[in-house]
C-alpha cells in the first residue's frame, strides 16, 4: 500500500490501481466511496493523483472543475501528503528526502516554495521552474553543481545535486537567506 493509499484509507476511501488512459492520473467514485488510480505511472505520480481527487471530495468540490478547484486540490493534496509542520526550518533536500521517501525531490522543493523559500529546478542544465528572480552568483552556483556533480553550499542559497533518474540529471537551488 503506497503512503497515499494509506492516507486515504484513514478518510475511508479504497484506492484501486489500474492502467488507464495516459493522460489520466486518478479519478474517484465518490458513492462507492473509491478512488481509481493510473499503474502506469510512477509512485510519487499516483501519490500526489490520490490526494488530489481526495482533496476534491474533502473540498465538496462538484464537476466540472474550475482552475480554481484544481488549484485548491492541488493544495490540500499537498498538505496531505506532507504537512508543511513536518518540514519545519529544514532546507537540506537530502535530509528531507530521508525522512520522506514516498515523495519526490521536485515535490519537496515546492513545499520548500509554499514555506517561502526561493527555489530553482534546472534539469540538463536548462530551467524547469523557479518562483523567483536569480542573480548571477546563483546561476554561476548551479552551473558549478551541474560540472562538479556535487551539492554546493552557498552564501544564502543552497543547490543540490540530485542523484540522476534516466537520462536527465536535476539541480535544485533552495534559498535557505541568512544561516
Ligand atoms: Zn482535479
Amino acid at each position: 500500500m503506497t503512503h497515499a493509499s494509506q492516507i486515504a484509507s484513514e478518510y475511508g476511501y479504497k484506492v484501486i490501481a489500474k492502467p488507464l488512459p495516459q493522460e489520466v492520473v486518478a479519478l474517484s467514485v465518490a458513492r462507492k466511496l473509491r478512488i481509481i488510480v493510473n499503474s502506469k505511472l510512477p509512485e510519487f505520480r499516483q501519490n500526489f493523483g490520490i490526494l488530489h481527487e481526495l482533496a476534491h471530495i474533502q473540498l465538496k468540490h462538484t464537476q466540472p472543475y474550475t482552475c480554481e478547484m484544481e488549484n485548491e486540490a492541488d493544495e490540500l493534496a499537498a498538505e496531505l501528503l506532507l504537512p508543511s509542520a513536518l518540514i519545519g526550518r529544514e532546507t537540506n533536500l537530502h535530509t528531507l528526502k530521508e525522512k520522506f521517501p514516498y515523495v519526490s525531490y521536485e515535490f519537496l522543493a515546492r513545499r520548500l516554495a509554499d514555506r517561502g523559500h526561493l527555489i530553482a529546478i534546472y534539469d540538463n542544465g536548462q530551467l524547469k521552474t523557479k518562483n523567483g528572480l536569480l542573480n548571477g552568483y546563483q546561476g554561476r552556483l548551479i552551473k558549478q553543481a551541474f560540472m562538479e556533480k556535487q551539492d554546493i553550499r552557498g552564501n544564502g542559497c543552497r543547490v543540490f545535486f540530485i542523484p540522476p533518474s534516466g537520462t536527465w540529471e536535476r539541480v535544485i537551488l533552495i534559498g535557505t537567506g541568512n544561516e
